[in-house]
C-alpha cells in the first residue's frame, strides 16, 4: 500500500456497473473435497526473498537497513549460515507445517515462479487481481475508490449455503472499497474502527480505548496486533466459513526503512497464523476442513535501497508467493520446476476449495491452481 498517486477515480468508479454474473455455481469437482472452510491470508509487501531465503544479510545493519536493533541482536534473532535454518528462524509455522503438509509456490532460485499480472505492483491493483480473478487496468491507485468489480467473497456471499459465512477482518481502511462494502454489504473488522460495540468487558474496553489512544505509524493502516485478538475472538460468536485477513506490517516497516521492524513484523506474521490456525483447529466447525491460502499482494525491490518501495520502477516487484494448507492439498512442498502460478488465480482457487466454480461465473477470472485441489501437475 501506502502508493499515493493521488488520482481521482471515484466518480468513475461509481458509474461503472458491476460485471453480470451468471452460470451454475457448482463446480464438476472430480472428487468430493474436504474443505468446509477458506481463510485467504495476505501479508502485505513480504517479499518472496525473505520467504525463501529468510533475513538478507545485506539489510541487518543501520546502513541500508536502517535498524534501530542492535546488529548482534538481530542477528542472533534471525541469521543462520544455513538457508534452510535461516528461513526457518524467521517463518517456523511456514517452514514446519505449511510446507512440510502442504505446498508453496515462489521460489525462483528453484525454478517457481509466482507473480502478478496487473503490471503496476502495488496494493489495490493486486488485491483486486487476488479478489476478483483478473487485473482491471482502470484501478491504477489506492485512492481509487469504491470497486467496480465483485470479489469472490461478495459473489460466494450470493449463494444460498454461504450467504452470511463470509467475513473480512483487514489492518487497511481501504477494503471499504476494495471490497465495495457499499454494495457488498460484507461484515468488516479494518483500519483504526474500534473493534467492539455495546456493552463491553474490561477487556473490550482497554483495546478500544488503545485504538483510539495509540500513536499511528499510519492513519489508514492499524497494528497487525491490534487486529489479532478481535479476528481471534470472533470465533466464538460468527463462523465464518469464508474469511479474508489482510495484515499491513511488513509492507508499512518496509517503507519506513526499518528493516529490522520487517523482521519482527514477519515472525509475528507467521506466529498469527500459526495462531488462527491452531484457535481454528480447536473448533468442530474447523477442524480438518479448513484450507489456508497465504500470499503477498506484491513483491519489492532488491538491493540496498529498493527493497524498501514497489511498483513499475523497482525491478521484480511482480514476484510474490503463494503457500496452502489443508486437507485437499497434497503436500507437495516447496515446489520447484512449476509451471508459473498468478495472483489472479487465487479468486478462482478459494471457490473451488469449496466446490463452486467462480471462472464459470466470472468468465474474465482466472482458472484455479489446479495442483492445491489435488490434481496432478502439469508440464
Ligand atoms: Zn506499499
Amino acid at each position: 500500500m501506502h502508493k499515493r498517486l493521488g488520482l481521482v477515480r471515484r466518480v468513475l468508479a461509481a458509474l461503472l456497473l458491476p460485471v453480470v454474473l451468471h452460470g451454475a455455481a457448482d463446480a464438476q469437482a472430480t472428487g468430493p473435497l474436504r474443505t468446509r472452510n477458506v481463510v485467504l491470508i495476505v501479508s502485505d509487501g513480504l517479499r518472496w526473498q525473505e520467504i525463501f531465503t529468510g533475513a538478507d544479510a545485506t539489510l541487518l545493519n543501520e546502513k541500508n537497513g536502517g535498524i534501530w536493533d542492535k546488529e548482534e541482536d538481530l542477528r542472533r534473532e534471525f541469521w543462520r549460515e544455513d538457508v534452510g535454518e535461516r528461513r526457518k528462524a524467521l517463518f517456523p509455522f511456514l517452514w514446519t507445517t505449511v510446507a512440510a503438509h502442504g505446498q508453496i509456490f515462489g521460489n525462483q532460485a528453484r525454478g517457481s515462479v509466482a507473480r502478478v499480472t496487473n503490471g503496476l505492483a502495488f496494493s489495490y491493483p493486486g488485491y483486486n487481481e487476488m479478489l476478483t480473478g483478473h487485473p482491471d487496468a482502470r484501478i491504477d491507485s489506492n485512492e481509487f475508490g469504491p470497486n467496480p468489480n465483485i470479489s469472490v467473497f461478495e459473489w460466494l456471499n450470493t449463494l444460498p449455503d454461504l450467504h452470511g459465512r463470509v467475513s473480512v477482518y483487514a489492518t487497511w481502511v481501504i477494503f471499504k472499497d476494495i471490497f465495495n462494502v457499499t454494495r457488498s454489504r460484507l461484515p468488516l473488522q479494518v483500519g483504526w474502527d474500534p473493534p467492539y460495540r455495546g456493552t463491553l468487558t474490561p477487556r473490550q474496553a482497554l483495546l478500544n480505548e488503545l485504538y483510539t489512544s495509540t500513536t499511528r505509524l499510519d492513519d489508514e493502516d492499524v497494528y497487525d496486533s491490534f487486529l489479532q485478538i478481535p479476528l481471534l475472538d470472533s470465533f466464538a460468536g460468527a463462523q465464518p466459513r469464508v474469511l479474508f485477513v489482510g495484515y499491513g506490517e511488513t509492507d508499512n516497516w518496509a517503507h519506513a526503512g526499518r528493516y529490522d521492524l520487517v523482521l519482527h513484523s514477519a515472525h509475528m506474521f507467521d506466529r498469527f497464523v500459526e495462531q488462527l490456525w491452531t484457535t481454528l483447529q480447536r473448533l468442530p466447525a474447523y477442524h480438518d476442513c479448513t484450507t489456508f491460502i497465504i500470499t503477498t499482494d506484491h513483491g519489492r525491490g532488491s538491493g540496498p535501497v529498493e527493497w524498501k518501495e514497489h511498483g513499475v520502477e523497482q525491478k521484480g516487484s511482480q514476484n510474490i508467493w503463494i503457500a496452502v494448507l489443508g486437507p485437499d492439498t497434497p503436500p507437495r512442498g516447496e515446489r520447484e520446476h512449476t509451471a508459473e502460478v498468478h495472483q489472479a488465480q487465487i479468486a478462482a482457487t478459494v471457490a473451488a476449495l469449496l466446490g463452486k466454480d467462480y471462472s464459470k461465473a466470472v468468465p474474465a477470472a482466472a482458472a484455479p491452481i489446479a495442483e492445491v485441489l489435488g490434481e496432478s501437475p502439469s508440464k
